[in-house]
C-alpha cells in the first residue's frame, strides 16, 4: 500500500459492530472483563484504548515501522526515549534541536545522571569526536529547528551501528511524508503530532516509531508505567489529521518554497534558510535523503531586533504564534519564543540571533501570503528610509 491509503485505511477497518467507517473515540477508562483472568485484550486505557491503537498502527506504517507508541505531547515521547537510558550514559546530540528537548536534556535528565554533549551535526566528524565510552546515543533532529540544517542521516546511523548504540531522529519537521528515518536504519523515530500530523492546530501529542522489538518491549513498558498517553478524543484528531497528511503536505511544501523564493530576492531579508533552495548549502543532502524539503522557512530580516518586529507584528494572515504545522501560516521569533529557553550566548553562537524570523507556511492561497509578507516588509524599508 502506498503512502496516502495506508494514512486513511491501517488500523482503521469499519467498526464491525455498526460498521462506522471511521474510528470510534471509545471514551472508557475501563473494560468488562468476561471472567477472572480472561478479557478481550483491553483491560485499562492508560495500557491499551481501541482509538489509541489505531492511531499507533497508522504511525508505525507511514513510518515503514513495525511498532508505534503514541504520547500525550511530543515531549512525553522524548521522555520516554529518555527511560532507555541510565544514570551514568552519554547522549551525542545535533546541537540545534528543539528548545524544548534541550530544555528536558538539560534541566531534567542532567540531575538524573545522563550526559549530553552537543555537536554540529551538519559534519558526522563531529559526532565521531564527541563518542565517550559511556556513550549510548545519537539524538537527531534534521531539518533542524529553526535553522533547517540538515544532518547526513544515513552517515550517523553508520557511525550509530560501528559504536553499537542507539540512533533517534526526531523527524517532526519534515513528516514521514518527506523523511523516513527508519528506511535510513534509524533504530528509532520521535515526532511531535502536535505538528504537521495532527495538522489542524487542535491537539498535543507525540509518537514514538521503532522497528527493533526489545526496544519496542521496553518502550510500552515506560509508556504504560509512566503513563503520558493520549486521551481518545486527542488520538482521534490525530488519526483525523493524518488522513490528510500528504496533501497537506504537498502544498505546504509548494507555498514554502513560493515563500522562500520571494525573501530569498527582498531587500529586507538578509539570508533566507529553505533546504529546497539550491541556495542552501546541504540542498543536495536534503534531496539525497527526503522526498521534498517541507514547509518551514526562516529569515534574518536587516536591521536586527527592531526589522524583525515590523515583520512578526504587522502580517494579516501570519498569525505571530508558537508551534508549526498547521493548515493556517505562522510567523515567530525564535530567540524570544521557541528558543528562549537556551542560554543568549549559546543561542547567538549557534545563529539563533535576534533578525532571525521563522515562518511556518499553511495551505492558503500563495498569492494572499505572499502579499501578506510583501505588505508587512514594505513597513521596514519605509522606517529606515526615514531615518
Ligand atoms: C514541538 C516540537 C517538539 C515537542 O513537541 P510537543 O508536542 O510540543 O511536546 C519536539 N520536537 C520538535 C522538532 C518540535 O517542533
Amino acid at each position: 500500500m502506498k503512502f496516502a491509503t495506508k494514512a486513511i485505511h491501517v488500523g482503521q477497518e469499519p467498526e464491525p459492530r455498526t460498521g462506522a467507517v471511521t474510528t470510534p473515540i471509545y471514551q472508557t477508562s475501563t473494560y468488562a472483563q468476561d471472567e477472572l483472568g480472561k478479557h478481550k485484550g483491553w483491560e485499562y486505557s492508560r495500557t491499551h484504548n481501541p482509538t489509541r491503537d489505531a492511531l499507533e498502527e497508522c504511525l508505525a506504517s507511514l513510518e515503514n515501522g513495525k511498532y508505534g507508541l503514541a504520547f500525550s505531547s511530543g515531549l512525553a515521547a522524548t521522555n520516554t526515549v529518555m527511560n532507555l537510558l541510565s544514570a551514568g550514559d552519554h547522549v551525542v546530540v545535533g546541537e540545534d534541536v528543539y528548545g524544548g528537548t534541550y530544555r528536558i536534556f538539560e534541566k531534567v535528565f542532567r540531575r538524573y545522571g545522563i550526559e549530553y554533549t552537543y555537536v554540529d551535526s551538519q559534519d558526522v566528524q563531529n559526532a565521531y569526536k564527541a563518542i565517550e565510552k559511556n556513550t549510548k546515543m545519537i539524538w537527531l533532529e534534521t531539518p533542524t529547528n529553526p535553522l533547517l540544517r540538515i544532518a547526513d542521516i544515513g552517515a550517523h546511523v553508520k557511525l550509530a551501528k560501528e559504536k553499537k548504540i542507539i540512533s533517534v531522529v526526531d523527524n517532526t519537521f519534515a513528516s514521514p511524508y518527506f523523511q523516513r528515518p527508519l528506511d535510513l536504519g534509524t533504530d528509532i523515530v520521535v515526532h511531535s503530532t502536535t505538528k504537521y500530523m495532527g495538522g489542524h492546530s487542535d491537539v498535543v501529542g507525540g509518537a514514538i516509531i521503532t522497528s527493533s522489538t526489545d526496544m519496542y518491549e521496553t518502550l510500552k513498558f515506560h509508556q504504560n508505567a509512566v503513563g503520558a498517553v493520549p486521551g481518545p478524543f486527542d488520538a482521534w484528531l490525530v488519526l483525523r489529521g493524518l488522513k490528510t497528511l500528504s496533501l497537506r503536505m504537498q502544498q505546504h511544501e509548494k507555498n514554502a518554497l513560493a515563500i522562500a523564493q520571494f525573501l530569498e530576492k527582498h531587500p529586507a531579508i538578509e539570508k533566507v534558510y529553505y533546504p529546497g533552495l539550491a541556495s542552501h548549502p546541504q540542498h543536495d543532502l536534503a534531496k539525497k535523503q527526503m522526498h521534498g524539503f517541507g514547509g518551514m522557512v526562516s529569515c534574518v530580516v536587516n536591521g536586527g531586533i527592531e526589522s524583525a518586529k515590523q515583520l512578526l507584528h504587522n502580517t494579516k494572515l501570519f498569525a505571530l504564534a508558537e508551534s508549526l504545522g498547521g493548515v493556517e501560516s505562522l510567523i515567530g521569533h525564535p530567540s524570544t519564543m521557541t528558543h528562549a529557553s537556551i542560554p543568549q550566548n549559546i543561542r547567538e553562537e549557534r545563529g539563533i540571533v535576534d533578525g532571525l524570523v521563522r515562518l511556518s507556511a499553511g495551505i492558503e492561497d500563495i498569492d494572499d501570503l505572499l502579499n501578506d509578507l510583501k505588505n508587512a516588509l514594505a513597513s521596514i524599508n519605509t522606517k529606515a528610509m526615514a531615518r
